[in-house]
Order: structure tokens, then C-alpha cells, then sequence
């Protein structure tokens, strides 16, 4: 085995959810015949009408005498300039925005985008001072537990949470008498709407967030990689935020292009331009064949029109499924709590008082034949104890309707097992 420097053991940890994932896929691979329910994918479902809006745009660059050019040779760090045209051109349109070509930077996905900012603006400065990368609600994005190479510097905070007993519901707030953001704040980091819970925060909420951190000229990247425009996974009335010290971030991962590695950062061009030079030494530039069929896709309006008509409405329809059927099959005396379901991709289910711990219920949900991930994975930076995280379950909403119906059946069976044992 190889020495590694502290920085190579760091990155070699094989972290919460990618130990989960390598135990899921032992176990489906281990499984024989056994027909498991697996709601663990953060890959999203591949919809026809999604998958022929990125053949046709492939067609049309094939046909197009840009090609030998978009393949054939290297491009600025910033991105493809077609692409950064389109996005320019929809935002001002859209949000009635006034973006000029220096606002946007094109990545590899959207995961480099927070590895850059997360490095770039937190970890310790010349003088040796320490500055936080601050998730201002926990649970959040599990990869964002990667992201840090001074991983002192990530800290979360827990969330204050709303209630409803009689409906079986719940919503994460973020808690505004604890929330630090303060002149050791080296940027703020939210997905909204939120891998896993499905949350999403006001716009009061983001608003107030985004003061205290302009009070001390620190960016706030606003993961909106299943936000409006597309992907749309919004299933509740938001309203994207932009300008001042706000990044705003997006991915194409969740309108069917997670292979092509396109993410893309909107924000003043101070703050794109510490990121591209960060790209710069990383990677160079994001694949420009991606690029050029997103160009297409954005420009032609029907990545965003796709979202609305097909990608959204086909998960509002899951996460109903996943509603109805915890409803039905849950005792009404148990202390279960469905997070609000307000976009994005998955169900987060809330056990209060569970008598075993998040872990141990996923294996007992694997005995019959359902996997899902348990929820201690996506507390990344949160670091006091709170039995919360143990208590909660993400299930993925890119089942078919009758294995989610199936799934949720077998759930509500090993929960009055659990509890009543
Ligand atoms: N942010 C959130 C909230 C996500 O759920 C994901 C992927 O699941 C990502 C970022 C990273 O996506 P990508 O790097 O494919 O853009």
C-alpha cells in the first residue's frame, strides 16, 4: 500500500453514504434471487421524453459543423461559450436578471462546484485563521461531507423542527438563535429543494440567511440542483434568489444528463472568477460535448418546458404514492413523521423514539426484501449528538408505483414489529 500525505488518507475515507452504497450493492449482488425493492438511487429515472430531448440535441450537433470544433479541441476554463450564451440569455429573460457572460462558470457537475468553494473559501487563511464552511441546516446533502480537504472547517446546525401530530407530518426551519454566520464564516452551503428531506426553505428563510452572511461579504451557494428552471423538482411555490453575495448553483444531473458532468454557478464575477481558476488547475474544463447538446437544450426551451410537463409531475406523483401508502398502512398511534414532501427526489421519514437505531431498521427492512438508506449519513458537519439522527430513513422516489406501494406496505410492517417488540 501506498504512504499517503493527510490529505490522501482524508479523501480515502470511505465516508457514511458510500459505505452504505458499497453494503447495498454486496447485498443485491449477494442476494441471488431474491427480488429486493431497492429505493436507495440518487440516479434519477430515465423518462423517455427526457432521454429523446438529449438524443435530438445530440443529433443536431452531429449534424452541425460545430462538432469537429466542440470535441476536437480544449475551450475556456469558463465554459462553452454557446452554453454560457443560453443560460445568459434564459436567466435574463426569466428572472428579468441583468447577467453579462462573466456571471456564469460551467464544472463537471455540480459536486466540483461546492469541492471548489468549499476549499476556496473555507479552511485556514494566510494568517492561520480558520474559516467555516456553514451548513445552516442539518440533515443536508450527504456529499457535502466530501467536500472539505480541512475538514475542521465544515459545521452544521441542527434544525428546529414543526410538528404536525395529527397529520403524521413534520418540517425541518433552520434554528436562527443558534445559526452562527459571522466574520469566520468562509461561505454558506443549503440545497433547497433538499437532498434527502425534500424540504424547502422560504423565501423569508433564504433571505434572512443571505443577509447575515452579506453583512460579512460571505458567499451563499444555494445547491438548486432540483430547483426551477430545471429541473423543476419543486412540488411547493419558490422563488430562485440571485445577486450580491449569492452563488447560484445547478445541475443537469437531474434533467437526465448526470453522465455529461454539467453543473453550472451563477454569481458576481468576483466569485466565479476564484472558482474557474480553481477549475483551471483542477480539470481544465468541463466535457464540451455535454456542454454543447445543454447549449441546445436550454436555448431551444425545451430542457425547461420537459421539467415543468414530465419531470416534475412524474416525482409529485411518487412522493402522493409514498403519502397515501404510510398513511394507510402506518398505525395512527406510532410517532411517524413524513417530511414535508416539497420537491426533490426522495421521502425522509422521521421514527420518533425509535427503539433501535436507523442502521439496525435498514437491516431489517433488507431482511424483507427493501432497501433504503438510513438517515445518519446526511448529518454531514453536525457534530454534538442528537438522537434525531438516528431516527430517520431516506427513501428514494424512483421506484415504480406498486414497488413503492409494496416497499411502504413492508415499512409499516416492521415498524409495529419494531416499536412493539
Ligand atoms: N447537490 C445535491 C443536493 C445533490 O442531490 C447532488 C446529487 O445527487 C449533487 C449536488 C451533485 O450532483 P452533480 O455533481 O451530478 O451535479
Amino acid at each position: 500500500n501506498p504512504v499517503l500525505s493527510q490529505l490522501g488518507v482524508e479523501m480515502s475515507r470511505l465516508s457514511g453514504v458510500r459505505a452504505i452504497m458499497k453494503d447495498i450493492i454486496e447485498t443485491l449482488r449477494s442476494g441471488g434471487d431474491r427480488a429486493f425493492i431497492n429505493l436507495s438511487a440518487g440516479n434519477p429515472v430515465v423518462l423517455p421524453e427526457v432521454e429523446q430531448l438529449w438524443r435530438d440535441c445530440t443529433a443536431d450537433l452531429l449534424a452541425s459543423p460545430d462538432y469537429g470544433d466542440v470535441v476536437g479541441r480544449y475551450g475556456a476554463s469558463q465554459g462553452y461559450q454557446p452554453l454560457i450564451d443560453a443560460i445568459v440569455e434564459d436567466f435574463n429573460q426569466r428572472y428579468g436578471l441583468n447577467l453579462t457572460d462573466r456571471n456564469v462558470l460551467i464544472t463537471p457537475g455540480s459536486q466540483s462546484l461546492y469541492f471548489y468553494a468549499a476549499n476556496a473559501f473555507g479552511g485556514y487563511t494566510a494568517t492561520g485563521a480558520l474559516r467555516q464552511i456553514v451548513l445552516p441546516l442539518s440533515p443536508d446533502y450527504t456529499g457535502y461531507g466530501g467536500v472539505a480537504l480541512t475538514p475542521e472547517a465544515l459545521i452544521a446546525y441542527k434544525p428546529e423542527l414543526e410538528i404536525d401530530r395529527a397529520a403524521h407530518r413534520f418540517k425541518y426551519r433552520p434554528d436562527f438563535s443558534q445559526l452562527q454566520i459571522t466574520e469566520t464564516t468562509g461561505c454558506v452551503i443549503f440545497s433547497r429543494p433538499c437532498n434527502p428531506t425534500g424540504n424547502v426553505l422560504n423565501d423569508d428563510e433564504v433571505s434572512k440567511i443571505v443577509t447575515l452572511a452579506a453583512a460579512h461579504d460571505v458567499p451563499v451557494l444555494i445547491d438548486s440542483a432540483y430547483a426551477p428552471p430545471f429541473p423543476a423538482l419543486n412540488f411547493t411555490e419558490m422563488t430562485p434568489k440571485f445577486g450580491g453575495n449569492v452563488l447560484h448553483c445547478m445541475s443537469l444531473s437531474k434533467a437526465g444528463l448526470p453522465g455529461e458532468r454539467i453543473g453550472i454557478a451563477i454569481g458576481d464575477e468576483s466569485l466565479v472568477h476564484v472558482l474557474e481558476c480553481f477549475q483551471t488547475n483542477l480539470c481544465i474544463h468541463s466535457s464540451r460535448y455535454g456542454q454543447a447538446i445543454a447549449a441546445r437544450a436550454i436555448r431551444s426551451g425545451r430542457l425547461a418546458e420537459i421539467s415543468e410537463t414530465v419531470i416534475r409531475p412524474f416525482y409529485q406523483q411518487k412522493i402522493a404514492i409514498v403519502e397515501a401508502t404510510l398513511d394507510r398502512e402506518m398505525p395512527p398511534d406510532l410517532p411517524w413523521f413524513l417530511h414535508r414532501g416539497e420537491g426533490a427526489i426522495f421521502a425522509w421519514l422521521w421514527l420518533q423514539d425509535l427503539p433501535i437505531t436507523d442502521s439496525e431498521f435498514y437491516q431489517k427492512l433488507k431482511d424483507v426484501d427493501v432497501i433504503v438508506v438510513p438517515g445518519s449519513t446526511f448529518f454531514p458537519g453536525l457534530r454534538e449528538d442528537w438522537s434525531h439522527k438516528q431516527q430517520c430513513l431516506r427513501i428514494s422516489l424512483t421506484g415504480s408505483d406498486r414497488d413503492l406501494e409494496t416497499a411502504m406496505q413492508r415499512l409499516a410492517q416492521v415498524a409495529k414489529a419494531v416499536y412493539r417488540a
